[in-house]
C-alpha cells in the first residue's frame, strides 16, 4: 500500500482518503455488483463497512525504517547476543507442534540438564523472561495459607515476597541491609521460627553485586521440611551451581544475562521433591499458562502425549538452543573461569580510577554483576549518561535498595573480555573528569 499511495499527501483524517487503489477496487465493485446480481448482498454489506472512515491514520513514525543503535550492554542485563545466538533469530518459522521443534524443545531441556548441573526430568524453558520462571515456581509451589520464607536482601527477594502474597501465602521476608548474603545460621533461625514450605535465595543478587553462598542450604531446608527455591538469572553460567549436588528444589534462570540470548525464554527445573509438593496440591495453581503440570506435558517431561498447551517463542527457543549448545562446546568451568577473571581485571581497572566496590567482602563478589559505590560528589545518573552519551556503553544505577548507591556494571557471557573492561575503563575515566562534582 504505501508502494502505492503517496505518503507525501495525507489528508487530514476526518476526511475521506481513499487512495486510488482502493478507489479503483470499490468501483470494481460496483461494477461487479450492477453485472451479477448475486453478489448484490455481498457488496450491499461492503459498502456499509465502507460508510466508515478510518479515524486513526497509519502514524508516521511506522512509514520509517526500524533504527537500533550499536551499544555494548555492560549492564545488569540484557547482554548483547552471542553472533550464532543472533542468526538462530532470523531461521524460518515451523509450528509450535511440529516434530523439529519437539526436537528443539528436547535438546534445550538436555542443555539445561547440563548448565544446571540436574537430571530431574521435570525440566523446561518457561514463554516469558525471568520474572515469568518466579512466578512460575511461586504459583505451582505456594497455596494460600502456606508458609513462605524469603531472603529478601536486595530487590529479587522483595520481588518473591510481593508474589507470595499475591498468592496469598503467609511471607515471611528476612530483610537484609544490601550488600550482605545469608548465613546457615541466619537461614536455619527462620527455619525454626516459621516452619516455611519454602525458602527462596537469590544465587547472584544483581541489584547489590552479591553472591550467595549455596552450599549447606539445600541440606538445612529438608531438615526442616522445607524446599529450596534459587534464583540463578544473574550468576548462571557464569558461576559455579551445582542444582542436584547442593539440593536445591527449584532452579530458574534467565536468557538475556550470560546466556547472550534475547529476552523472552527462562530455564526452569523442578527436583522430586518439588513435583511432588505440586502434584499433591489441594488447589489449582492460579494461572493456566503457568501452570507445571501442563507445561511438563507440552515439553515432554510426562509420559502422556504432548498437548497443545500455548504457542511457545519459538523464534526465541531456536536462540536458546544456540546459547545452551555454545555453553556445552565451550563447558562450563572454562565459562567460569573466563567470567572470574574478567571480574578480577575490572576490579584492578576500578580501583586503578579510584572507584570502591560496594560489596566489602571479596568472597561475596558476584563475578557477573559489579555494584561500584557512586563516587563522592558524583550524581550517578550523570556518570551513566555520559558513558552512554559519548561511548554508547550502558551500565545502570542501582535498583531498588541499591538505588541511589551504586552504579551496577555487568560483564555477561561473550562481554566478560578484557577488551570491554578496557573500553568500559576508559568511559568511566573521562565521565569522571566531565561529569559534574559537587564540593563537600
Ligand atoms: C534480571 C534478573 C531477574 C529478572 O529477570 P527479567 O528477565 O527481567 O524478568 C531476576 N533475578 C535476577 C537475579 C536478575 O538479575
Amino acid at each position: 500500500m504505501t508502494e502505492v499511495c503517496d505518503r507525501g499527501q495525507q489528508k487530514p483524517i476526518d476526511q475521506p482518503h481513499l487512495c486510488d487503489q482502493r478507489r479503483a477496487s470499490w468501483d470494481m465493485f460496483l461494477v461487479l455488483a450492477k453485472a451479477s446480481p448475486s453478489l448484490g448482498p455481498q457488496v450491499a454489506v461492503w459498502a456499509q463497512t465502507m460508510a466508515y472512515q478510518l479515524h486513526v491514520a497509519p502514524p508516521e513514525a511506522l512509514l520509517k525504517p526500524l533504527s537500533v543503535p550499536s551499544r555494548l550492554l555492560l549492564g545488569p542485563g540484557p547482554s548483547n547476543l552471542a553472533p550464532r545466538v543472533q542468526a538462530a533469530s532470523s531461521l524460518r518459522m515451523i509450528g509450535h507442534m511440529h516434530k523439529e521443534i519437539f526436537q528443539v524443545m528436547d535438546e534445550i531441556k538436555q542443555g539445561i540438564q547440563y548448565v544446571f548441573q540436574t537430571r530431574n526430568p521435570l525440566t523446561l524453558a518457561v514463554s516469558g523472561s525471568g520474572h515469568c520462571a518466579l512466578e512460575t515456581a511461586l504459583l505451582n509451589l505456594l497455596e494460600p495459607g502456606d508458609s513462605f520464607l524469603v531472603g529478601a536482601n536486595g530487590v529479587w527477594g522483595l520481588r518473591a515476597a510481593d508474589i507470595g502474597e499475591r498468592i496469598g501465602a503467609s511471607v515471611h521476608p528476612m530483610i537484609k541491609e544490601p550488600g550482605g548474603y545469608y548465613t546457615l545460621q541466619e537461614v536455619e533461625e527462620g527455619l525454626a521460627q516459621h516452619r516455611p514450605v519454602l525458602l527462596f535465595l537469590t544465587h547472584g543478587e544483581s541489584s547489590t553485586g552479591v553472591l550467595q553462598p549455596l552450599d549447606g542450604y539445600g541440606e538445612l531446608c529438608h531438615r526442616y521440611q522445607c524446599l529450596l527455591l534459587v534464583d540463578a538469572v544473574a550468576s548462571l553460567g557464569g558461576v559455579p551451581i551445582y542444582m542436584d549436588q547442593q539440593g536445591i528444589d527449584v532452579l530458574y534462570s534467565g536468557s538475556q544475562k550470560v546466556l547472550n540470548s534475547p529476552p523472552g525464554t527462562s530455564l526452569l527445573s523442578f527436583s522430586n521433591r518439588a513435583k511432588h509438593k505440586v502434584y499433591t496440591r489441594k488447589t489449582k495453581p492460579g494461572s493456566f499458562l503457568m501452570d507445571i503440570r501442563l507445561l511438563a506435558n507440552f515439553w515432554g517431561c510426562d509420559d502422556e502425549p504432548r498437548m497443545y498447551h500455548h504457542t511457545t517463542p519459538i523464534v526465541g527457543l531456536y536462540s536458546l538452543r544456540e546459547s545452551l549448545a555454545l555453553m556445552a562446546e565451550q563447558g562450563l568451568e572454562a565459562s567460569w573461569r573466563r567470567h572470574r577473571e574478567a571480574m578480577a581485571y575490572l576490579h584492578g581497572r576500578l580501583q586503578g580510577l579510584g572507584l570502591q566496590l560496594f560489596v566489602r567482602d571479596p568472597a561475596a563478589r558476584l563475578p557477573t554483576i559489579t555494584a561500584v559505590v557512586v563516587p563522592a560528589g558524583y550524581n550517578w545518573r550523570d556518570i551513566v549518561d555520559y558513558v552512554m552519551d559519548s561511548f554508547s556503553i550502558e551500565i545502570t544505577g542501582g535498583l531498588g535498595p541499591s538505588a541511589g548507591k551504586v552504579l551496577r556494571i555487568g560483564l555477561l557471557g561473550c562481554n566478560a573480555s578484557q577488551e570491554n573492561v578496557d573500553r568500559l575503563a576508559e568511559a568511566l575515566k573521562e565521565a569522571l573528569q566531565r561529569c559534574p562534582r559537587n564540593k563537600l
